[in-house]
Order: structure tokens, then C-alpha cells, then sequence
């Protein structure tokens, strides 16, 4: 297997010139805001007809991300006061939902007070704090119903949240006393349901099917509530996978669309499907550059001991996969003509779990060049321990601003042919 070298020009250009910069050998995130922002319309432009798009900022909430995308999005979904925070500093304000387990009262009062659109409950004891809260501040608040939905066996997949026990959402079996509980509590006002079930769906087909199951329960949730013309918001929750071990190889997000939109024109009253993503936005425009500082070989095994490692980018170890690596060769000019051997590429942490990608074909790699770690914008750096060892933090570079943008990057949306 050849190793990947393609990188859009303007981030090279601008990984060139920060390295020219450091002093000390680099480990920084490169966004590729044009990128993002032309994948982010490719996404929102193949959903049928009132069908929604909302971003999950837990993926990446940095601002230049959230700004980025504000104006593509339909909306956002926060589970946080500190993310209510960002998103209502966002250069386009956009309406939000707040969901997530463990939601403090102080932050479901300042959701309503900064005009939180709707509320994704929980749990049943939520549905009483919320009641309460929109009382005191006089005021009806939409809500959804956050559903832990018995799944047929074929539709899991590796990080389940629902059809299994799980602290997310409500149990199917309790759906009934719920939407009973929310009926009688004056202050609130049920619009309808919130399934998030699963994380790194790679297969449009089974992500077909999990929604086509969803839009077969739908009759049946909705005719729980009193009131159930009310409810018309059906959200899908995101889960959409990025496949990290073979780039070229993407989510069909084109072909699911297509067959949302034969679902929902076969139904007689179909609800209003609003996705909310976060890893499949956001992942492709991040690039994570560590700058080889060792190259050793122990027991017959090389190593390239890096600056930085899993402190600042956790996905690999979370994941538990060899992320890919292109190698940026510090005399790009001088053809590499060495053979191919195996390395192991590892980060600066006194702990062998600091291992970013095992046995990966490079050659001629030298002290001083610079490997680049690509699909590192969704749950890279936020998601890792920064702190541990302290390491300082990385430099987030973001590339380019979208409104010069003339030349939007390739899109991951349409799935490239296999090589
Ligand atoms: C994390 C999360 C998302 C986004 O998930 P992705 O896999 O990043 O698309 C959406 N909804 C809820 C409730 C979440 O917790």
C-alpha cells in the first residue's frame, strides 16, 4: 500500500510556514475552513425537503468551526452550559436544542432565558425539574422525548446507545408514562421525539433501515400523546461514521438521503426529521502534524517518537485503531527513493498507550519532517487529557476564512470510487 500524499495546497502552504515559525519541533491542528464549510453545503443541499440539519458542537465547538458552519446549519445541538456559551457566541446566532444526561437546573434556567428552541429529556425526573423551572420563569417550553428504543438485533453497531441498558433517553416500555407525565405539566409542551442510537455508522444501508424503523414506530409514539396533532418533530439523532482506516472510502450520505426521501413521501402524515451531526461534519477538515524529533528500533520494531502524541489527539487510542499517516518529507524536493519499512508513530508521553499509528509503510523518514494525522476535526482535541504530563497545548491553525474562499476543497460527501 502506497502511502497517501494528498493534502489540499493552502494547508501545506500554511503547515510550511508555521513550522517555519516554531523553534521547537511542531505538533499542531491545521482546519481547512473552506473545506469544511463546502462539506457542510454538500451535506445540508442532498437532504430531502424539510428535512434539517443541525450541528453537534460536542464534536468540535471551537469558534472558528461554529462560525463556519452557522450559516450552513439549520441549527445547533449543545449539552452544555459551556457549549451554550459558545454557540450563543457564534457570528450567526442559529437556533439550538439542549440534550444530554445530567443537565443541571442552573443550565436548563439559562437555556430558557438565551431562547433555547427545545429540550431533549432525559429521563422521567427531568420532565418534573423542567416543569418546574418553565413555571417559574412563566413560560411554555417545547420539548422532546428522548427515546431508548428496543432495537432489532441487525440495525446495532459498535458504540450503541439505545436498544440496550443505557443512561441516554427513556425506555420504550416507560415511553407511555413519560408522554402521560409531560401531557399533564402545564408549562411544557410536547413536539416530539429524539432518538440518538448509535455512533460510527459506516453502512448507509443500516443507517436506512435504523431510520426506517424509526418513521415504522413513529404512528405509534406520536399516538401516545393527548394532544398528538402537536407533535410533528421526529430528530434522528447523528451517528454517521467516518472511515478513518480507508479515507477513500466514505458514508454514501447522498444514497441515505435518497431513500429518506422515498420514505417519508410513502408515509400519510410524516414527521418533520431533523438530523443533528457532529462527527461527520466536522471530522474531514482537521489535520493533526506532529514533527519527528527520534527514530529508533527496539526488539526490531522502529518508532518515530514525535512532539506531542494522545494527549492532544486521544481519537486513535479512543478509537483503538492505527490512524492513517502522510508524511511530509522536510526536503520535499530531493526524490525519496528509500524503501519502505514499517514505523510505529508515538507522542512525547512516559506511557506505552501513547501510540498514535502501529506498523505504517513510510520511507526515508527523517528527524525533522513532519507526519500528518488527516480526519482529525470531529473528537480530536477535545476529547484528550491536555494536561497529562504538562505538555502545553497544541496551536489550533485555522485555514482560511470562508468568505474568500474561491476554491472549496474536495467534499467527502459523494463516496469516491475504491482504488
Ligand atoms: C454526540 C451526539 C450527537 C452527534 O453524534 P455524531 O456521532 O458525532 O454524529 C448527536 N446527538 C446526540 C444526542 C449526541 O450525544
Amino acid at each position: 500500500m502506497a502511502e497517501q500524499t494528498t493534502m489540499p495546497v493552502h494547508v501545506l502552504a500554511a503547515i510550511e510556514e508555521h513550522q517555519r515559525q516554531c523553534s521547537d519541533p511542531v505538533a499542531a491542528f491545521f482546519y481547512d475552513l473552506p473545506a469544511l464549510a463546502a462539506h457542510g453545503r454538500a451535506v445540508k443541499s442532498a437532504l430531502p425537503e424539510n428535512v434539517e440539519l443541525y450541528y453537534a458542537i460536542k464534536a468540535n465547538s471551537e469558534a472558528a468551526i461554529i462560525d463556519t458552519l452557522a450559516p450552513v446549519v439549520d441549527g445547533f445541538e449543545l449539552s452544555s452550559g459551556g457549549e451554550i456559551e459558545r454557540a450563543c457566541n457564534s457570528a450567526t446566532p442559529r437556533p439550538w436544542v439542549l440534550s444530554g444526561p445530567g443537565k443541571l437546573d442552573s443550565d436548563m434556567r439559562h437555556a430558557m432565558l438565551q431562547g433555547v428552541e427545545a429540550f431533549h429529556i432525559e429521563s422521567i425526573g427531568e420532565i418534573t425539574r423542567l416543569q418546574t423551572i418553565a413555571a417559574s420563569l412563566q413560560r411554555t417550553q417545547p420539548v422532546l422525548l428522548r427515546i431508548n428504543p428496543t432495537l432489532p438485533d441487525e440495525l446495532s453497531s459498535r458504540l450503541k446507545m439505545a436498544g440496550t441498558a443505557s443512561p441516554f433517553g427513556i425506555d420504550e416500555a416507560q415511553l407511555a408514562e413519560a408522554v402521560t407525565a409531560v401531557d399533564s405539566a402545564p408549562n411544557l409542551s410536547l413536539r416530539g421525539f429524539h432518538i440518538h442510537a448509535m455512533s460510527h455508522q459506516k453502512c448507509e444501508q443500516r443507517h436506512q433501515r435504523l431510520l426506517s424503523f424509526y418513521l415504522q414506530c413513529w404512528p405509534r409514539w406520536r399516538a401516545l400523546a393527548s394532544k398528538h396533532e402537536q407533535l410533528t418533530q421526529l430528530n434522528v439523532g447523528g451517528g454517521i461514521g467516518v472511515n478513518y482506516l480507508q479515507p477513500a472510502q466514505q458514508f454514501d450520505w447522498p444514497d441515505l438521503c435518497r431513500s429518506l426521501e422515498q420514505q417519508l413521501e410513502a408515509m400519510h402524515e410524516p414527521p418533520l426529521v431533523r438530523f443533528e451531526i457532529g462527527r461527520f461534519l466536522s471530522a474531514f477538515c482537521g489535520y493533526y502534524v506532529v514533527e519527528v524529533m527520534d527514530t529508533k528500533i527496539s526488539h526490531g520494531e522502529g518508532f518515530l517518537v514525535c512532539r506531542g502524541g494522545t494527549h492532544q489527539f486521544r481519537l486513535p487510542a479512543a478509537q483503538a485503531h492505527d490512524h492513517p499517516v502522510i508524511h511530509l518529507p522536510r526536503s520535499a524536493n530531493q526524490p525519496n527513493q528509500a524503501e519502505y519499512r514499517p514505523w510505529t508513530v508515538v507522542g512525547q508521553l512516559c506511557t506505552p498507550k501513547d501510540v498514535l499509528s502501529r506498523h505504517q509503510p513510510l520511507r526515508g523518514v527523517a528527524i525533522g519532517d513532519l507526519l500528518v494525522l488527516p480526519l482529525a476535526g470531529a473528537y480530536g482535541y477535545n476529547i484528550s487529557h491536555a494536561d497529562f504530563l504538562c505538555h502545553p497545548r497544541p496551536e489550533q491553525i485555522f485555514v482560511g476564512h470562508v468568505s474568500e474562499s474561491p476554491t472549496p476543497e474536495a467534499s467527502h460527501v459523494q463516496s469516491e470510487p475504491v482504488e
